[in-house]
């Protein structure tokens, strides 16, 4: 899987801690980082492919992935 996209990424250097929120709730300060993020979408995709259970990955937390998810399921 290409990584190449992480070179990239908004996160670098950020406390991982930021990531991985306790709850949805705790999740606004990640989101906002990933709302600026220019691998957003590629970030995203990989999370979804690894069935990355924790932390939040393109925006999206472990709960919204599923989600996300889920709906492909449904229209695949
Ligand atoms: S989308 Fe968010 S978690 Fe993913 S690389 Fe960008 S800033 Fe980091």
């Amino acid at each position: 899987m290409n990584l190449s996209w992480r070179h990239r990424a908004a996160c670098q250097g950020v406390d991982p801690d930021v990531f991985f929120p306790v709850s949805d709730e705790d999740a606004a300060d990640a989101k906002a980082i990933c709302g600026v993020c220019p691998v957003r979408e590629a970030c995203l995709e990989y999370a979804l492919a690894r069935r990355e259970r924790d932390g939040v990955w393109g925006g999206a937390t472990e709960r919204e992935r599923r989600r996300i998810l889920r709906q492909r399921r449904k229209t695949a």
